[in-house]
Parts: structure tokens; C-alpha cells; sequence
């Protein structure tokens, strides 16, 4: 571990300790607020298929996460948000939102069952022509690079080497930047020919995704549920009459199946240069009240953030030390 790691974590765990990182958290103030933005809570081995780095905690830290936010902080639900937004309702000092990206399977199986045995409401987003039965360009992409047969891979973005399992994480890293910054349909077209030149993924035959029938289900549980376009796209990589559909097209999905009507909306890959103030705009005259980003801070809720809020990362490798201290409001990445 090099100097400045072991200073960052020597830092968070006198933080942690002492209480310090508790105690700031009340300096939030009024209606400030920390969204957590998970993806994945599995075992990497359950589903090698899949792209591990979209787990955010295993299924152990997670449960220490919800117990540690039930017993220091205030979790609130959406509806919390929501009746916040519209000055029905304060927040509570220390307020936490937990929310779940995509819709995999293990929100179903670890996420829900965890958090809500903590008291803890979860909000799920989902890309609403996943749970007919489709798979992420980016586990597509994992899979076809780490099962790829050969040394090499020959692509419009250059030839990778794939000769060591380092070369292949390379591959990964570097092929998925350049599909996010190029042509997103170009890139889509090569991932799906790589698709299916790669190896068959020996698995059973549930989806990774869950299906409407298992929302229901949890809907019916009280799972809040809640739209993140269609399929997914980068949305400023595509033109923004097909930005506004994909969006509309999901909140219309999840009324109908779902029978939910929450105004509340996503962005996919919500970094900076993936939304835009024509799409804010476009959010609010579609009556969205409150959209998340992926600009990893806290932040107090006021009337110019509310549709492009954003949210604290939770990654495989967070400690409680370093989880509590992405809590305070002074959290920046050191
Ligand atoms: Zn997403």
C-alpha cells in the first residue's frame, strides 16, 4: 500500500471511530441529502458471466452497510424525496436514499430482502426493454473478451492483445471507453458481433435480468420502482428526438406493467457528459420531479439540482471506514 492510500486509510478510520464522520453528517442541514447508487450485490463466481466491476458489495457488506445506515443515519424512501420536493415534507438530518441500477436479478435475491429487513425502502431503476429478456452491452462485451479463444482481437478501435489475463483487463477497460465516446451504435454493432462469435456462457436458464412478472412481484412487496429509459442509451450520444422517446417510452412502460407512477427518472451512465439542460428540461415538461446523475457527491436538495441530483458511488472494495466518510458532507474524492 503506498503512503497517500495508507494516510486515506488511517483518515476514514478515525473518522469512522471516533464517531467524527457521524457527528458532521448533522451539519447537512435541511433536506440534504445522500443518494447511494448500487448496481449489483452478488459473489463474483455466481454469475462469472457477467462484468464483476458492476458489483457494488457482496451480499455480506452490504447487510454491515444497512445496519450501519439504520442505526446512525435516516433512511427515507423515494416518497420522502418526493414529498420533500414539494415542500410537503423536510427531510430528516442524516437522510440516505439507497437506489439499485438496471434491474438484475440479485435485487431480488440479496438487495431487497436485506434492506428492507433493515427498515430500508430501496429504489429500483430499471431500462424497461431488459426485463423482456436482454443482457447488457457491457456483460456482453466482459464475456467475449474474457472467453475470447486466441491472443488477439482485431477490432474498428485497434488491436488488442489478449496473450495474459492483464492484456484482456486492458482490452476491457480500453474498449469500453472507446464505445462510450465514439459512435454509440457503431459500438453497440461491434458488441453484438462479438456477442455471438464468443463462447457460449454454460448457465441456466433465468435471466440475469428480472422479468415483469418478478417487478410485479415486487412491486406488490412495496419495491419503489422507477424508469431509466428504454435501453439504455448514452442519451447525448444519440439525437435527442430519440433521447426524449427512450425516455417517455420508459415511464410509459412502468405505468402500464406496473402500475406505478412515480416521477422520478435515471440517467444510464449519469456522468456529465452523458446528460444535457435540453434534457432537463425535457424531464421537467414531462412532469419528472426528481432525476439522478452519476456525479458522485451529496448535496442539499434545491429547486436547480432536483433533475440532475447526484449520487454516491458504493464499490466492491468500500469499507465501513471509507462508506461513512462518502456519508459526511464533506465528502470529496480524495
Ligand atoms: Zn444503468
Amino acid at each position: 500500500m503506498n503512503f497517500k492510500k495508507k494516510i486515506k486509510k488511517t483518515i476514514f478510520q478515525l473518522g469512522y471511530k471516533s464517531g467524527l464522520f457521524s457527528a458532521l453528517a448533522n451539519l447537512g442541514g435541511e433536506n440534504f441529502l445522500t443518494v447511494l447508487n448500487y448496481h449489483r450485490v452478488d459473489y463474483p463466481e455466481n454469475r462469472p458471466w457477467l462484468d464483476p466491476s458492476l458489483i457494488s458489495a457482496i451480499p455480506e457488506d452490504f447487510e454491515a452497510q444497512m445496519r450501519f445506515l439504520s442505526q446512525d443515519y435516516s433512511p427515507v424512501s423515494i416518497k420522502d424525496v418526493l414529498g420533500a420536493i414539494s415542500g410537503k415534507k423536510v427531510l430528516p438530518k442524516k437522510a440516505v436514499l439507497v437506489t439499485v441500477d438496471d434491474g438484475y436479478r440479485d435485487f431480488d435475491e440479496n438487495i431487497f430482502p436485506i434492506a428492507t429487513k433493515y427498515g430500508i425502502k430501496p429504489l429500483l431503476f430499471v431500462p424497461t426493454s431488459y426485463p423482456n429478456g436482454g443482457e447488457f452491452w457491457w456483460d456482453k462485451l466482459y464475456w467475449a473478451v474474457r472467453s475470447w479463444e486466441g491472443d488477439s482481437l482485431d477490432t474498428p478501435y485497434g488491436l488488442f492483445s489478449l496473450a495474459t489475463d492483464a492484456d484482456r483487463e486492458i482490452a476491457l477497460k480500453l474498449l469500453r471507453i472507446a464505445i462510450k465516446s465514439g459512435d454509440f451504435k457503431e459500438g453497440m454493432r461491434l458488441v453484438d458481433s462479438l456477442d455471438k462469435e464468443s463462447k457460449p456462457k454454460v448457465k441456466s436458464d433465468a435471466s440475469d435480468i428480472l422479468s415483469w412478472d418478478e417487478l410485479r412481484a415486487l412491486s406488490d412487496k412495496g419495491a419503489d420502482i422507477a424508469a431509466h429509459t428504454h435501453n439504455h442509451p448514452l442519451l447525448t450520444k444519440i439525437p435527442f428526438e430519440e433521447a426524449c422517446a427512450e425516455i417517455n417510452q420508459s415511464l410509459d412502460v412502468i405505468r402500464k406493467e406496473l402500475s406505478q407512477d412515480l416521477p422520478v427518472f435515471a440517467f444510464p451512465d449519469g456522468q456529465p457528459d452523458f446528460f444535457s439542460e435540453k434534457l432537463v428540461e425535457f424531464l421537467k415538461e414531462e412532469g419528472v420531479q426528481f432525476a439522478v446523475t452519476t456525479v458522485d457527491e451529496n448535496a442539499a436538495l434545491k429547486e436547480n439540482n432536483k433533475l440532475f441530483f447526484p449520487r454516491v458511488g458504493v464499490y466492491r472494495s468500500l469499507r465501513l471506514p471509507a462508506f461513512s466518510y462518502r456519508l459526511s458532507p464533506f465528502y470529496k474524492k480524495l
